[in-house]
């Protein structure tokens, strides 16, 4: 079976085809490329699988991830334009962990049922690969390092000959001031592993995840993804999950699947977080999942499956397993 590594997160314009970019205002051509590769090329059972993942226990094991944020910004001054500023990302690392550890009173905090605590969070590395001391941020203007690209190239094509660290020793998460609110949030390369929907290898030259910097974060842009939950959305794409009515959209109740026995099927995105509809099975659609796109105000919610998954992911996967014990960090 082959398909595309690439993920998508686009919130409520994800028909655009065109996206311009800032910088150079030159005109990134997506035509449709970015849209359809999540969805492309991929069978899907009407039924949910067979899961042959262990019971998470009791008390898992924390497992603790380095992250680096490379800030691929237009040139301004750092606090300024897509140069985040250093609280701005360290706000964002501490928000994915808030979702990740389901956090009582933070945006992370649900009292779900089906829900947990995943005991997976995150850490700006604390070395770079050449051994020195850091904070775990680099920043880079792109005009001083515009990469060798041709206009259908993918970001996860181009992004890499700007900033890559070893994948698997850091998280590379790329934050790119390139492009329009709204239209591209972000992307996710995905795992490589033996369960369904993760068989084939990584499809593209780096392994990490892109962050249109304006959704990177916490702001008070109007706009529905302004608290950050890109980053989550993104994260569990590459420990392996996908968007809760699987990779096509649009396909009625009987071609979804997420590969999650917990996660109530649907056809495509849920909006109406407030009277949230009813799923494929008469339960009530998961809204508020994370895997779901929709306002970032509604998302609160990975299910102990999904947590299963993505704990599989980071004990087995090829390019993951190895960030469990990865010496970048103080654990
Ligand atoms: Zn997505």
């Amino acid at each position: 079976m082959k398909y595309d590594a690439t993920l998508y997160k686009l919130a409520h314009l994800r028909y655009i085809t065109i996206v311009k970019t800032v910088y150079n205002q030159e005109k990134l051509v997506m035509k449709n490329k970015i849209l359809l590769l999540a969805i492309i090329g991929i069978i899907f059972s009407c039924n949910k699988d067979e899961n042959t993942i262990n019971p998470t226990p009791e008390n898992p094991e924390l497992l603790i991830l380095p992250i680096v944020v490379h800030i691929i910004h237009g040139g301004e001054n750092i606090g300024q334009g897509s140069n985040l500023s250093t609280e701005r990302i360290k706000e964002q690392i501490r928000s994915l962990n808030d979702d990740f550890r389901r956090k009582k009173g933070t945006l992370g905090e649900n009292n779900s049922p089906i829900s947990d605590d995943s005991f997976i969070q995150f850490k700006l590395t604390e070395v770079t690969p050449n051994g020195n001391p850091t904070n775990g941020i680099t920043r880079i203007n792109y005009f001083e390092n515009i990469p060798d690209k041709d206009v259908n190239d993918r970001p996860h094509d181009w992004l890499p000959k700007i900033a890559y660290w070893n994948p698997e020793k850091y998280i590379n998460v790329w934050v790119y001031g390139g492009f329009p609110q709204d239209q591209l949030l972000g992307l996710a390369t995905i795992p490589t592993t033996n369960l369904p929907g993760l068989e084939a290898p990584l499809q593209a030259l780096g392994d990490g995840i892109m962050i249109n910097a304006l959704h990177f974060g916490k702001s008070d842009m109007d706009s529905g993804a302004n608290l950050g939950k890109t980053l989550t959305h993104e994260m569990g794409h590459f420990l392996g999950l996908f968007h809760v009515w699987g990779r096509y959209e649009g396909k009625g109740c009987q071609q979804q699947d997420d590969h999650i026995q917990d996660t109530a099927p649907v056809a495509g995105p849920i909006d109406n977080c407030d009277n949230p509809p009813l799923a494929c099975d008469g339960k009530i659609a998961p809204v508020n999942n994370y895997m779901n796109i929709t306002y970032d105000k509604c998302l609160n919610v990975f299910t102990k499956e999904q947590i299963k998954r993505m704990r599989y992911v980071l004990e087995n996967a090829a390019r993951r397993k190895n960030l469990t014990s990865s010496n970048t960090i103080d654990r």
